[in-house]
C-alpha cells in the first residue's frame, strides 16, 4: 500500500472546542466535514486521548472555529501540541463564549453543533453533529492543511487521524543551510545559526527544545 496517496486528501485547519461545568477544552483538528445539507450535519474525528473528546461526550456540544491563513500559528500549537493536563490552552488566546462554548476570535468564523450520533473506532471517536448556530467574522481565506504544512512548515500531531509516522522523518534538503527541528511540534528552522532567543513560531518552545538535523 502506498500511504503517500492519502496525503492528496484535502483538509482545513480548525480548533474544535467544547465546555462542560465551566471546564473549557479544545484541540486543533483537520478532520471536519459536512455530511448532509438538510439538516446540516458535520462529522469530526477526535482521538480518545484528547480531553476535548471527553468534554464533548459530557456536553453533547462542540464548536468549530475555522482558522484563516493569517491566524496566529501559535493557536495551532497551543491547541494541537499541548495537553490541557499541564497547560491552560485558552490563557493566551482571544475567545468569546457563544452558547457557553469558547470560540476563537482570530478565525474566519464558527459553527456550533449538537451531537446527534457518534461512532467509536480503535483510536478516535467520530462525532456527528447537527449545526445549531454559525457565523462568520471575516471573508479572509480559510487555512487549508496544505497551507499549514507548506507555508507554515507545520507537522501533524500524533493524535491526528491523518498522522503518518514517516512524515516525521526529514527529507534531505539540497540547501546548504543548517536545520534545527522543534522536539514538540516538528517545525524546522533553516539558517546558519539558531538564535538564542528563537521561539518556535508554531508551539512557542524556546531554542533549547530544538535539535540539529544532521541528515
Ligand atoms: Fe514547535
Amino acid at each position: 500500500m502506498d500511504k503517500k496517496v492519502l496525503k492528496n486528501l484535502s483538509y482545513g485547519v480548525y480548533v474544535v472546542t467544547s465546555s462542560y461545568n465551566k471546564k473549557n477544552a479544545g484541540c486543533t483538528l483537520n478532520s471536519v466535514m459536512q455530511i448532509t445539507s438538510n439538516p446540516i450535519t458535520i462529522a469530526i474525528s477526535i482521538n480518545h486521548d484528547n480531553n476535548t473528546n471527553k468534554i464533548i461526550s459530557y456536553s453533547n456540544l462542540f464548536a468549530i472555529s475555522i482558522l484563516k491563513e493569517t491566524s496566529d500559528p501559535k493557536i495551532i500549537g497551543e491547541f494541537g501540541f499541548k495537553t490541557s493536563k499541564d497547560t491552560n490552552k485558552f490563557k493566551n488566546v482571544e475567545y468569546k463564549l457563544i452558547e457557553n462554548i469558547p470560540i476563537i476570535l482570530d478565525s474566519c468564523g464558527y459553527i456550533i453543533c449538537k451531537v446527534i450520533d457518534k461512532l467509536e473506532t480503535n483510536s478516535h471517536t467520530i462525532f456527528i453533529g447537527e449545526v445549531i448556530k454559525a457565523d462568520g467574522f471575516t471573508s479572509d481565506k480559510p487555512m487549508t492543511y496544505k497551507y499549514y504544512q507548506e507555508k507554515l512548515k507545520g507537522l501533524t500531531s500524533k493524535n491526528a487521524p491523518t498522522y503518518q509516522k514517516e512524515e516525521q522523518i526529514n527529507e534531505k534538503s539540497n540547501n546548504k543551510k543548517r536545520r534545527w527541528k522543534c522536539k514538540i511540534c516538528g517545525y524546522v528552522y533553516e539558517a546558519d545559526e539558531l538564535p538564542k532567543d528563537f521561539i518556535c513560531p508554531i508551539c512557542g518552545q524556546p531554542h533549547t527544545e530544538f535539535y540539529e538535523v544532521t541528515n
